[in-house]
Parts: structure tokens; C-alpha cells; sequence
């Protein structure tokens, strides 16, 4: 899967490494995980930008 940096997030040496989100997928029934990695986000649907479900993450550090 590919990794997505960050624009927002220190990911590397951050404490969240490691940590899987989930994010509902458009249909309404399955799941996406998001995964911070140490170089920035990786996610399992099939997008090959940086997808709405890394940005939703991402947003929620802005707050
Ligand atoms: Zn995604």
C-alpha cells in the first residue's frame, strides 16, 4: 500500500504510529482502515491519491 505524507501531522517518532482507524466506505456497509505509519498514512481502499479518509483523519488533529 502506498504512504501518504502528512501536510498537518508529525508522523514520524509520533506516539499514534501504529494506530488503525476505521472509516465507513461510500456504500455504507464495509470498513477502510487507516494506518499511521512512521512516514505518513496509509488506507485499504482502492484510491491511489491521498483519499478522503486520510484527509478525515488528518482533520481531526486540526481541531
Ligand atoms: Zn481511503
Amino acid at each position: 500500500m502506498r504512504v501518504f505524507a502528512s501536510d498537518n501531522i508529525v508522523t514520524k517518532g509520533n506516539f499514534l504510529v501504529g494506530t488503525v482507524w476505521n472509516a465507513v466506505a461510500s456504500n455504507g456497509k464495509s470498513f477502510y482502515n487507516i494506518e499511521m505509519k512512521d512516514n505518513g498514512f496509509v488506507c485499504s481502499c482502492p484510491a491511489f491519491r491521498k483519499c478522503k479518509h486520510i484527509k478525515m483523519i488528518e482533520e481531526k488533529f486540526d481541531e
